[in-house]
């Protein structure tokens, strides 16, 4: 049995690509092949017919060792996945009896008759191994023949996703002699391009491990992959490489290893800490405790939040100084201090978090242009305040978005004392 040195992934049906369906089949196997080390090289769709999926088989078998088709297992004549893949390999269909039996038993625990169309389920090509499906009806198949391989799964990703698990993964395990892990190394503020720029030289140069980087909503991340024989030899290799980075001015900017996001980052530091958290927004709305929120289990550290957008509001609910509003306006580093502050003394926190700016798209002036954001952190030490200045030209959404996660992230910087 040879390894299986590369991939290809079919997924078969006209509602695919009618858009009636979103292929989860091919990104959950996309997942699973990358974590046994298979890489992937082209993933594609075709219909229910016949000359379409002759030429994607053979197409896909121009280039890759393997090829997984998940759907056009069923019973009805458009089902021909498996009639086209016999063909490509020149086998004729035989009943398999096991699969029959699996089905009619499947059938009677349901309660229903077995309908004769559905013995065309229970068809295997000559000599393929069946993967009998213990989810639901149609078995899948896997042929073998010299370097090639073709998977067929069936498409219900029910009954998909367990057949791969325990049938597939099995079987391709002993085939692949290899794993890759990947981990991912956020970083705030520092733009794509510019860490880009950085580490250039790693992204172009280094096959592994590799080196990427992804964008989004004012932050970016960089994933290390690396490829092994086993679980900890990949793993120290992307730990080596981290370190490099860590060596590169990005280093700086680095504010956790798969945290997953900044409200993960600030909440698990807070935790380790026994220290507690409470936010007052204003631009932001509620979007800090929401994010924070979205993280179950997060009322160790996380003890509320109050959305004090109105100048009544952060005086009564807060205690902001009147004459403070009236001096210096909302958006000011004086409200964004008293913000912080009152909040942590309302709830009894050890951290708190306030943001106060203008998220646009009006309300800007020449002073207090929009972008305007003034965040700023409050603990028994003493306040911090800090002025972001992001483009007046990004929707509101992003500069909400970008406030909220830097405040989270001066907290996250300054919160480095144990409570106790
Ligand atoms: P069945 O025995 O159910 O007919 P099949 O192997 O013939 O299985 P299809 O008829 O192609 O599979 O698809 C059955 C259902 O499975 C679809 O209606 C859809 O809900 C789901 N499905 C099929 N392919 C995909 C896919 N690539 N991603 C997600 N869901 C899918």
């Amino acid at each position: 049995m040879k390894n299986v040195r590369s991939a290809e992934i079919l997924c078969v049906g006209t509602e695919l690509l009618l858009g009636d369906i979103i292929n989860t089949n091919a990104s959950y196997i996309s997942r699973r092949l990358a974590a046994l080390g298979i890489p992937v090289y082209r993933q594609a769709v075709v219909g229910d017919n016949p000359e379409r999926m002759r030429q994607a088989i053979a197409e896909s078998f121009s280039r890759s060792d393997c090829l997984i088709l998940s759907g056009g297992l069923g019973p009805t004549c458009d089902d021909i996945t498996k009639e086209m893949v016999a063909e490509h390999f020149g086998l004729e269909l035989e009943l398999n009896q096991e699969a029959l039996d699996r089905m009619m038993e499947y059938f009677s625990s349901m309660g229903r008759n077995m309908t004769k169309n559905n013995e065309k389920q229970a068809m295997a090509p000559l000599g393929a191994r069946v993967l009998q499906n213990n989810w639901g009806t149609a078995p899948g198949f896997v042929i073998e023949q010299g370097d090639k391989t073709a998977i067929m799964l069936p498409g219900p990703p029910i009954e998909l996703e367990p057949m791969w698990r325990e049938r597939v993964e099995p079987y391709l395990f002993e085939r692949s002699n290899s794993v890759i892990v990947s981990k991912n190394i956020y970083i705030l503020g520092m733009g794509e391009s510019a860490v880009e720029e950085k580490l250039r030289y790693m992204m172009e140069e280094l096959e592994n491990p590799t080196v990427a980087p992804y964008a989004g909503n004012g932050e970016c991340r960089v994933r290390v992959s690396a490829r092994a024989k086993d679980e900890a030899t990949a793993s120290e290799m992307c730990d080596r490489q981290i370190e490099e980075i860590r060596k590169t001015e990005v280093g700086d900017y680095i504010y956790g290893i798969d945290v997953d996001s900044m409200e993960n980052a600030l909440v698990m530091h807070l935790r380790e800490r026994g220290m507690t958290l409470a936010c007052a927004e204003s631009c932001t709305g509620g979007l800090i405790a929401k994010r924070i929120t979205d993280l179950a289990g997060c009322s160790d550290v996380f003890l509320g939040g109050c959305v004090t957008y109105a100048n009544e509001a952060k005086e009564k609910l807060i205690g902001v100084k009147h004459e403070t509003l009236e001096a210096y306006g909302a958006v000011s580093e004086q409200t964004a201090r008293e913000m912080a502050k009152g909040v942590r003394l309302a709830l009894g926190a050890d951290v708190g978090i306030a943001t106060t700016g203008i998220a646009g798209p009006g309300g800007g002036t020449p002073d207090k242009p929009v972008g305007t954001v003034y965040i700023a952190v409050s603990t028994e030490e003493g306040e911090w305040v800090k002025l972001l200045n992001l483009s007046p030209k990004r929707s509101r959404e992003f500069i909400r978005i970008c406030a909220a996660t830097n405040a989270m992230s001066l907290a996250l910087n300054l919160c480095t004392f144990d409570k106790n």
